[in-house]
C-alpha cells in the first residue's frame, strides 16, 4: 500500500449516511442507507434493525480507483495509468476479465458490425492492443457459432466481428497488459460501498480478508457492471423492466472430450475437443441475492442433467462437464441515469455526437425478441452518457452507463464496453490530473487523447 499502514486515517462510515441501518431479513436485506434498495427486497418485511458504527482506516491513496475488472474495468485501469494516472484496480474475484472469464462468455463480440456494412472495424485503441496479447499467447478459439459473411485475420491484427478465446489465456493476458501498464491491482476485495463527501465521491469502501479498509481516490470508476457505486452513492438509476425485455441469465460452461467426428463448432465457442457452451436460463432480478441463489441452484443441478442426456446420447458419449462459470452470468441490472440517455432511436439511426468517445456497432440480440441487425456501421457513446446525474468524482464505464434498453442490448458486448473503459479511463485520468470534475471535462481534449491511443472515434467519416 502505497501510503503504508502507519499513515492510516479513519473514515466513520460514509460521512454523508452517518450511522448504517441494516434491515435484518434473513437473507438479502436492501441496505437503506446510501439511496440503494434493490426492487425485490425493497417490499419484504423486516425481521429487525442492528445498527453499526463503523470507523474504517483509510489505506491509501489513488488518482483513480476502478472498481471492477471486467472488460470495460481492466481497459479503464489500463488508460487511466497510460494517460498519467496513478491507478488502482479492485476486483471481487481472484482474477481479472469479469463476465468473460469469471462468466466463461468466451467471445468478444462486436469489434465491427456482424453483417455488412462491416468495413469499419469500430472498436481499436487498447482493447485491440489486448486481442493482440490474446493471440500472441496462442489463447484464440478454432471457431464459434456466430455467423458472419467476411473473414478477418486476427491473427494479422484485423479484427472480426467476434473473437472467440480461451479464458485462462485471457486471465493470462488481462494480467500481463496490468502488470506492463503500471496499474496497481488488489484481487479477493468486494467494493461495498462509496467515500462521499456530500455527492461527491472521494474514494471506495472495500471489504476483504484484510477487514474493512478505504481507499481514497480523486476520480472513482464504477466497472462493476450493476452500476453498484453509483446507486449507493445516490445516483439515479434505471431497472429492467419486471416482465418483458429484461435480458436472463445464463449459466456457461465448458464440455471436454468432444468426439473426433465433430468438425464444427458443436453450438459454442470451441478449441481443440473443448467446447463453450450457453447453458440453462433463469430470469428475474440479477441484484437480489435470494434470486441468485435459486439460479445458481436451479441451472447447475439441470446442467449436470443436461450433460449427462448428451452423454447418453450415442456418438456424444465421450463429452463430460469440464467446467462451469465462477458464477451465473447476468446480462441486465442497473442503467445509470446519465447527463444524456442513449436512445432507441439514436442507435438505430445510427446518430452521431460530437462529444462521441466510442462506437457500438453490435447487433442488438433480442430487440422485441429478434436479432436486430444495424445497416449502418455503428452509432455513438457520447461522453455524456458516462456522466452520472446527482454524483460528483465518480465516471461510468460498461453495461451500467446511461442508456435505453435496446441500445443497451448493443452496447453491453464485451468490445464496445472495453471501448467505453478506455474512453472512462482517459476521461478519469484527465479529470483527476486537472482537478477537474467529470462533468466539466474537455471533451475534445478528451477525443484527442484518445485518438493518440488509437482509438476509433470514426472521425474522418465526420468531416465535412
Ligand atoms: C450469459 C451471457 C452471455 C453473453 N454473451 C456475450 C457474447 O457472446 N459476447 C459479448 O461480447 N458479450 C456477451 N455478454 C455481455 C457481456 O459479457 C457483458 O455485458 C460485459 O461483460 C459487461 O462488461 P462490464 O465490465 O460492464 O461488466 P462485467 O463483465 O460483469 O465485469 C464487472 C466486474 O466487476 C466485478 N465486480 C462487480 N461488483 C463488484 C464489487 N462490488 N466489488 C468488486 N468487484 C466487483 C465483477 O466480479 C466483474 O469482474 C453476455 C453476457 C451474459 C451474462
Amino acid at each position: 500500500m502505497p501510503e503504508g499502514e502507519k499513515n492510516r486515517q479513519v473514515v466513520k462510515s460514509q460521512s454523508s449516511i452517518g450511522r448504517r441501518e441494516f434491515i435484518g431479513a434473513a437473507l438479502g436485506g436492501a441496505v437503506a442507507a446510501g439511496g440503494l434498495l434493490s426492487s425485490s427486497a425493497a417490499g419484504r418485511t423486516a425481521t429487525g434493525v442492528y445498527r453499526e458504527e463503523i470507523r474504517t482506516p483509510i489505506v491509501a491513496r489513488y488518482q483513480v480507483v476502478v472498481a471492477g475488472g471486467g472488460p470495460g474495468g481492466f481497459i479503464a485501469a489500463l488508460a487511466a495509468a497510460r494517460s498519467g494516472a496513478r491507478t488502482l484496480l479492485v476486483e471481487r474475484y481472484p482474477f481479472l476479465g469479469g463476465n468473460g472469464t469469471a462468466g466463461l462468455m468466451t467471445c468478444y463480440n462486436g469489434f465491427r458490425n456482424q453483417r455488412p456494412p462491416e468495413a469499419l472495424q469500430t472498436v481499436k485503441g487498447i482493447p485491440a492492443e489486448y486481442v493482440a496479447e490474446i493471440v500472441r499467447l496462442g489463447g484464440v478459439a478454432d471457431a464459434d457459432s456466430y455467423a458472419r459473411e467476411f473473414q478477418h485475420d486476427v491473427a494479422n491484427g484485423d479484427i472480426p466481428y467476434c473473437v472467440g478465446f480461451d479464458p485462462e489465456a485471457a486471465k493470462v493476458a488481462t494480467l500481463n497488459m496490468v502488470k506492463k501498464g503500471g496499474v496497481e491491482l488488489r484481487l479477493h476485495s468486494w467494493v461495498v460501498g462509496p467515500m462521499l463527501d456530500g455527492s461527491r465521491v472521494t474514494g471506495v469502501i472495500v471489504e476483504s480478508k484484510s477487514g474493512r479498509q478505504a481507499i481514497a481516490a480523486d476520480i472513482v470508476i464504477d466497472a462493476t457492471g450493476d452500476g453498484d457505486i453509483a446507486a449507493r452513492a445516490g445516483a439515479p438509476f434505471m431497472s429492467p423492466a419486471r416482465k418483458g425485455d429484461r435480458m436472463g441469465m445464463s449459466l456457461m460452461y465448458r464440455l471436454g472430450g468432444l468426439p473426433p467426428s465433430i468438425k464444427d463448432s458443436y453450438g459454442g465457442i470451441r478449441i481443440g475437443d473443448r467446447v463453450v457452451k450457453w447453458g440453462p436460463r433463469f430470469g428475474g432480478d440479477g441484484l437480489d441475492v435470494e434470486n441468485l441463489t435459486r439460479a445458481e441452484v436451479e441451472t447447475r443441478l439441470e446442467l449436470w442433467d443436461r450433460v449427462q442426456t448428451m452423454r447418453n446420447k450415442p456418438g456424444t458419449e465421450s463429452v463430460y462437464l469440464m467446467q462451469t462459470a465462477t458464477g451465473i452470468g447476468v446480462r441486465e441490472t442497473r442503467r445509470i441515469l446519465g447527463e444524456y440517455v442513449v436512445t432507441e432511436q439514436d442507435a438505430i439511426e445510427c446518430r452521431r455526437f460530437g462529444d462521441v468517445i466510442a462506437i457500438s456497432s453490435n447487433p442488438m440480440p433480442s430487440y422485441h425478441g429478434k436479432r436486430f441487425f444495424f445497416n449502418h456501421e455503428g452509432f455513438d457513446i457520447p461522453y455524456r452518457s458516462l456522466v452520472p446525474k446527482k454524483v460528483e468524482g465518480l465516471v461510468l464505464t460498461g453495461r451500467c452507463i446511461s442508456s435505453e434498453q435496446a441500445p443497451f442490448q448493443s452496447a453491453r458486448s464485451m468490445a464496445p464496453a472495453m471501448a467505453i473503459g478506455h474512453a472512462s479511463g482517459c476521461a478519469a485520468a484527465m479529470a483527476a490530473k486537472g482537478n477537474v470534475p467529470p462533468r466539466k471535462l474537455d471533451v475534445k481534449a478528451l477525443q484527442k487523447l484518445l485518438l493518440s491511443q488509437n482509438a476509433e472515434l470514426r472521425m474522418q467519416q465526420r468531416v465535412g
